[in-house]
């Protein structure tokens, strides 16, 4: 057999410091151990930091704010530049630490570093991205122009599903534009940051600028109540980026984009290519190990034309392939290169999802593929896998259809036409992804007109968006107003200011 098992980049455990003023520094918090979920090793030390810690995170970031701010938006780019050049050469190791970390597999690794780079890319660009615009003779003898520029200190959080990305939709902006930040990255997966922090300093990045604090809802209760954070920039799920982090940010008056759970739709239209529909399908829904805000939750075969009988034969076949195709997934170590999907991040995840999947039976859903019957390629502890489940029978009202499980379990539901379908789709309190599957332009259009939904997906079954276009969202996906990634970050990250000039 091909020998395609890649080596693991970490092979000690490492205790993760924080990076605070241009130095490293040990946390005086309590340390937590990061497991790798496939192995059950533990292969890090994250510390829990303290108020002290974080206040003092601040206050080198304030200081710092003065001359970074002043430094010429050319010359922060090129320090951006330089972090581009320097992962590039690291990319394979940034990628493998990802999947030791997560455990996703090393593809979808790559696709992570690879979309985090491109922000930094993007922001690279900020010497035009952060131009103001100008009129003259708005009276006469009298000018006006706009001027953007920066605020101060933002605080960035991140989740655990994506460790390297999605810190990145916003960090490389908040610093392009002059501003310094705080990141705390999920404490369950800290050295994809840590690395990146690493870089930003051998990039020329100054002290103070792009600072790392390690922690967990301490550190982000600290950062919501600081006087001194202008704004915060959270990932992670509803209950704490609707109640705690939105909430709190409206209380104190900070800048917010707060970006959140999902329960993504893929609807297959009788015209779709099941060819190509059926494998996109594989990776929206069991990608990630169905870890993924724009992951594949409900399928709807749509029997928009069909007779009663046609539609049952159409059901039967894209239920069918779905589940055949689902099956044969190769679940294992994400650092064997022959793998498809990678276990939960940890055993609770696991057991959370395995929670919905009883919940799907108790409610009367079919269980056509039980992926609780764990089979792995290699000898890995079962501990955190599942493989891929698929429930057929499913109505839009039951848990298993409604919330969001965050794992590798497919919800097949039925619905007769297009704008049943629709109905069935805002009829769920999410309103993060849907995509549909077709070769009719006139429905695909309808599709993307009436969804209430921030990221749509025409014959693409995981919408996510370049970096030079923002994450959407709407419903209980998103809190905000402005988004990440692109121009419209960096309006998040500047202040306008208008000037009016008559010249004497
Ligand atoms: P989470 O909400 O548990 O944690 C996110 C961050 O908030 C972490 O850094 C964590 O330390 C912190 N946190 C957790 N509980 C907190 C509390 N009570 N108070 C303050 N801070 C707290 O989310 P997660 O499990 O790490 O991530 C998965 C969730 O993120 C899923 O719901 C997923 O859909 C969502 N997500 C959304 C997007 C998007 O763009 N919409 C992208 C990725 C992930």
């Amino acid at each position: 057999m091909l020998n395609s098992f890649l080596d693991e980049p970490i092979k000690e455990p490492i205790t993760v410091k924080n990076y605070v003023g241009g130095e490293w520094v040990n946390s005086k918090g309590e340390l937590v151990d990061v497991i790798n979920p496939t192995t059950q090793k533990v292969i890090a030390r994250v510390p829990i930091s303290t108020k002290d810690e974080l206040n003092i995170a601040v206050e080198e970031a304030q200081k710092a704010f003065s001359s970074w701010r002043s430094t010429t938006p050319v010359a922060r780019a090129r320090c951006i530049s330089r972090m581009v050049g320097i992962m590039e050469e690291r990319f394979e190791e940034l990628s493998r630490i990802q999947t030791m970390e997560h455990g996703k597999t090393i593809d979808e690794s790559r696709g992570e570093t690879r979309r985090g780079i491109e922000n930094l890319e993007v922001a690279a660009s900020i010497p035009s991205l952060m131009m103001g615009y100008n009129l003259e003779d708005i009276a006469t003898g009298i000018d006006e122009y706009l001027i953007r520029q920066p605020l101060g200190v933002f605080g960035i959080i991140g989740p655990f599903n994506f460790p390297f990305m999605v810190p990145l939709w916003f960090a490389p902006y908040a610093v392009a534009t002059g501003n310094c930040i705080i990141v705390k990255p999920s404490s369950e997966v800290p050295i994809s940051q840590t690395k990146i922090v690493e870089i930003a300093e051998e990039a020329g990045i100054p002290p103070g600028v792009w600072n790392v604090v390690h922690g967990g809802r301490n550190v982000v209760g600290e950062m919501l109540d600081h006087p001194l954070i202008q704004g915060i920039c959270f990932v992670g799920s509803t209950p704490v980026g609707r109640d705690v982090i939105y909430k709190r940010c409206g209380e104190t008056g900070k800048r917010v984009i707060s970006q959140c759970g999902a329960k993504n739709f893929v609807l297959v239209m009788p015209d779709a290519n099941l060819e190509r529909t059926i494998p996109a399908c594989m990776t929206s829904f069991y990608g990630n190990a169905g870890q993924r805000c724009l992951s594949g939750a409900n399928l709807i075969p749509v029997g928009e034309g069909l007779s009663d009988a046609e539609y049952s034969v159409f059901y039967r076949k894209v239920a069918d392939n779905f589940v055949k195709a689902a099956s044969k997934i190769r679940v294992g170590y994400g650092l064997d290169e022959t793998i498809q999907m990678g276990p939960l991040r940890d055993n609770a995840k696991k057991n959370r999802v395995v929670s919905y999947i009883e919940k799907g039976l108790e409610g009367g859903a079919k269980l056509v593929l039980d992926g609780r019957q764990v089979n792995l390629e290699g000898d890995w502890p079962q501990d955190a896998f599942l493989n891929p489940s698929v429930f057929e029978d499913v109505k839009p009202d039951m848990e298993i259809s409604q919330e969001e499980i965050f794992g590798p379990v497919a919800s097949i539901l039925k619905a007769k036409s297009l704008d049943e379908a629709i109905n069935i789709i805002h009829s769920n309190p999410f309103g993060n992804a849907a995509s549909i599957f077709t070769s009719n332009g006139k429905l695909a259009r309808e599709f993307q007109y009436k969804v209430n939904c921030g990221n749509i997906g025409i014959n693409i079954g995981v919408v996510a968006p370049m970096a030079f276009f923002p994450f959407s969202g709407s419903k209980d996906s998103f809190f905000g107003s402005l988004h990440g990634q692109g121009r419209e970050s960096v309006h998040f990250f500047t202040e306008s200011k208008v000037v009016i000039q008559r010249w004497l």
